[in-house]
């Protein structure tokens, strides 16, 4: 079965074209026949491509919404001109997989979109006001693209946290907030964090309920997990993505006083103040020169400016903050995984992260940690009690395989 996967976010549309079944998924021979984005949307927009394993492709287009860039695209990837041989026309493509932000109390795991299920991530829109109406847009494109009876599966980024117990998700604010608003921890990044715990039980050769890890998501947004018996009990974004740990431009926790407080010495309006929480902030408020881990590190090596080192202690102890704090919710844990793109590619990082967790019985292998970037491996001694991973995400992945296994009424155990 090919499958489409679709992020479509406000002016962007990531997509992937991944073949599997079940019989793939058992061996583990998925095969990705492409994977791009279309960046800018709703004006010149620029389209990237790479087919297989072949050099990437960069067009540019006029493309207005988001239905125009997904026309474009399926355009594109069914022509012969892509070199696409699996798929040679649009009857080849045989399901769309959606990524949906916000699923709210309703959606506990991934599901075949009807009206029904279409309704109910509209009634998400007030929990995720950001994103959620693009996701939608993207689901009502590829309805009006290749017709109602082309089967389309949502997978929502809060559904792997719906495990969390009350005692985890309740904010101590009063309770009526919660039963009139359903204001409460939710969770986000839930695909990749579910994703990174898989392969590390399979790399373990681990049951499910043998998987007591810590993920750390660190990429432009940074989120923790806690997995014990292989369910999320406690993660560290709460209702909406901004809480947790420090981001690229998302400041994670902070004192809720401190809203009111900016808003009258800064003259903002509340709106305002979360807007600079959520873009002005993390990485990029502190340094005050960027939300880029990469372009941080550079400038820290030429010139050891104080303030991007700041920045960079800042988001290495809340990590470390929050490794403690799950050790002691979850009754310990066997491994910390590091996942995202600085979670797998940085290895200062990691190890800025780790200082001081021998208490905790990790010890990193220098060696390791320094040669284990873009791929799965181990990067902790093997004495350490608390082993240390990294391993690469693949949200697309798990998507296809869901959307494979809802279609095929199989069970898609998180
Ligand atoms: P997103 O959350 O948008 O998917 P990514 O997971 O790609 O983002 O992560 C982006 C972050 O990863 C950026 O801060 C980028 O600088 C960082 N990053 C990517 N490669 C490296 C690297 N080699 N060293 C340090 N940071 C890196």
């Amino acid at each position: 079965m090919n499958v489409l996967i679709l992020n479509s976010g406000s002016s962007s549309l990531k997509f992937q074209v991944i073949a599997t079944d079940l019989d793939r998924i058992k061996q583990h021979k998925d095969d990705r026949l492409c994977k791009g984005e279309v960046e800018r949307i709703g004006g010149e927009a620029i389209v990237t491509l790479q087919v297989g394993k072949q050099p990437r492709q960069k067009f540019t287009a006029p493309l207005r919404d988001i239905s125009a860039a997904l026309d474009f695209i399926v355009r594109h990837i069914v022509s012969d001109q892509s070199g696409i041989a699996e798929i040679q026309g649009a009857a080849d493509i045989h399901a769309v997989g959606h990524r949906v932000v916000h699923g709210g109390e309703r959606f506990t795991e991934s599901a075949i979109i009807t009206d029904d299920v279409l309704q109910g991530i509209e009634d998400c829109i007030d929990l995720a006001p950001l994103h959620n109406p693009n996701n939608i847009k993207g689901i009502q494109a590829a309805r009006e693209l290749f017709g109602k009876a082309l089967p389309q599966v949502a997978v929502f980024d809060t559904a792997f946290h719906h495990s969390l117990s009350e005692m985890a998700y309740l904010y101590a604010v009063p309770y009526h907030l919660y039963r009139r608003h359903r204001i409460r921890r939710y969770g986000f990044h839930g695909t990749s964090h579910r994703y990174v715990a898989y392969r590390y039980r399979a790399l373990r050769r681990l049951s499910r309920e043998q998987t007591h890890v810590i993920t750390l998501h660190l990429g432009n947004g940074c989120s923790a997990a806690a997995i014990r018996g292989g369910a999320s009990v406690d993660t560290s974004m709460g209702m909406t993505p901004l809480e947790g740990l420090v981001m690229g431009t998302r400041s994670g926790d902070v004192d809720p006083a401190i809203v009111n407080l900016i808003a009258i010495k800064e003259g903002l309006s509340a709106q305002e103040v979360e807007t600079l929480l959520n873009t002005q902030s993390g990485l990029l408020g502190i340094s005050g020169l960027s939300n880029d881990m990469r372009i941080l590190q550079s400038e820290l090596k030429e010139h050891d400016d104080r303030r991007v080192r700041l920045a960079i202690d800042v988001f290495c102890y809340r990590a470390r903050k929050y490794i403690g704090a799950f050790l002691a919710c979850m009754g310990g844990a066997d491994a910390v995984v590091f996942t995202g793109g600085i979670g797998e590619n940085s290895p200062a990082i990691r190890a800025g992260i780790c200082e001081g967790l021998q208490w905790a019985g990790l010890q990193l292998d220098d060696k390791h940690n320094q040669e284990t970037n873009a791929r799965e491996g181990k990067i902790s001694t093997d004495d350490s009690r608390l082993q240390a991973y990294v391993i690469p995400t693949d949200e697309e992945l798990l998507i296809a395989r869901d959307t494979v296994r809802c279609i095929l009424g199989e069970p898609h155990p998180s």
